[in-house]
């Protein structure tokens, strides 16, 4: 049964129409993300499923009940902020407990439940302390403690890591992901940070000014986006785009640059762009998929691509090459020492098994 469900969601601002017909249906236990740009909605639907602001038109569901006209408290649900959201003037063992109060639940199991969620959270040693002794990530946690001993049917989170150093997030990232095996409630996270959904999520709901572009299983939308703008949102750095044309080669289709290189597709990748020939399209390589090229390396579907590394930039274990591809920069992430200074010209290895081509027209991907 699926535990939250949202049919033909709208909501207004006055003239900002930030959510523009939303359907979306979440199984019971699951952990999705919503991600995408600054602006894009996410808050907003957020807010709208906890009841903080009205739907305009459209239905919200929470375990089979449409809840529309219900008052947040009646919606089965626990949120934590960005901001945290803590009473200053209370201990974080107040600040645990106080939800638990108003639904006048007795001591001993308001007790037991702060303290296990303490434990769980690492910050049973604070639960005397007050908001202001404590660190970003500390106060964090008492959010994240507030809402898990809720015992909701839906938790709700919005950026509740866009506070911390990036250290800290990485940790907190696993933590949360940790609690939500644990305890297999399901959960609904607000990130514009692509990583941070890729990482957590058992499903991505990525948002475009309002609207769902594409959602699916992290590593679905990473290596099969259906728009450009799916390809180029996940993946750091970001995947190629070069303009290009289709031609037809010795047997399959290839992709000729401006620059006058044609990459053969593999046979494999050529039925489905039958017919278009000729055709404009943008050819969208992610930077993993180009390596050194190696002599004698005769697997199916590599391609040569002669480059002049421009700029170099080591991460430690990889590093990222900057280089000229037909009629844009483009980035290969390369193994640490297979390039070393500006200047130098390499073979590159593309993967043509794994390269997308998107029509321009309609930014969708093609093939
Ligand atoms: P996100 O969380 O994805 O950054 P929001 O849901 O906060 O985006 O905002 C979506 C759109 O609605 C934006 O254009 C934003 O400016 C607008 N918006 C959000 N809250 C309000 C508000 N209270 N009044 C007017 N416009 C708002
Ligand atoms: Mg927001």
């Amino acid at each position: 049964m699926s535990d939250l469900k949202i049919t033909a969601l709208h909501k207004y601002y006055g003239e900002v129409h930030a959510v523009k017909g939303v359907d979306l249906e979440i199984p019971a236990g699951e952990f999705t993300v919503l991600v995408g740009q600054s602006g894009c909605g996410k808050s907003t639907l957020l807010r709208t499923i906890a009841g903080l602001e009205t739907a305009d038109a459209g239905t919200i569901e929470i375990g089979g009940e449409v809840v529309n006209d219900h008052a947040p408290r009646d919606r089965d649900i626990a949120m934590v902020f960005q901001n945290y959201a803590l009473y200053p003037y209370m201990k974080v063992y107040e600040n645990i407990a106080f939800g638990l109060r108003a639904r006048r639940t007795p001591r001993a199991e308001i007790d037991a439940k702060v303290r296990k969620a303490a434990q769980m959270l690492a910050i049973d040693h604070l639960l005397e302390r007050y908001p202001r002794q404590l660190s970003g990530g500390q106060l964090q946690r008492v959010a994240i403690g507030r809402a898990v001993v809720r015992n909701a049917r839906l938790y709700l989170f919005d950026e509740p890591l866009s506070n911390l150093d990036a250290q800290l997030r990485d940790e907190m990232r696993g933590e949360i992901k940790r609690l939500h095996q644990d305890l297999g409630k399901t959960m609904i996270y607000v990130t514009h940070d692509q990583i941070e959904a890729m990482t957590m999520a058992d499903r991505i709901v990525l948002l475009r000014e309002g609207r769902i572009e594409q959602q699916g299983a992290p590593l679905d939308l990473y290596e099969r986006p259906a728009t450009r703008y799916v390809a180029g949102f996940l993946g750091s750095p970001t995947m190629n785009f070069i303009d290009a044309s289709l031609e037809r080669g010795n047997d399959a289709l290839n992709v000729r640059l401006c620059d006058g290189t044609s990459l053969a597709l593999p046979m494999a990748r050529t039925a489905k762009l039958a017919g278009r020939e000729g055709q404009r399209v943008v050819l969208g390589v992610r930077p993993e998929h180009m390596s050194r090229a190696l002599a004698g390396d005769t697997r199916s579907g590599l391609v040569r691509y002669e480059a002049r590394i421009d700029l170099v930039q080591p991460t430690g274990a990889r590093t990222y090459a900057t280089f000229r591809m037909g009629d844009t920069e483009a980035v290969a992430e390369l193994l640490a020492h297979d390039v070393s200074q500006p200047g130098e010209r390499i073979g590159l290895a593309i993967d043509m098994n794994r390269v997308i081509l998107i029509d321009p027209g309609s930014d969708a991907v093609i093939g």
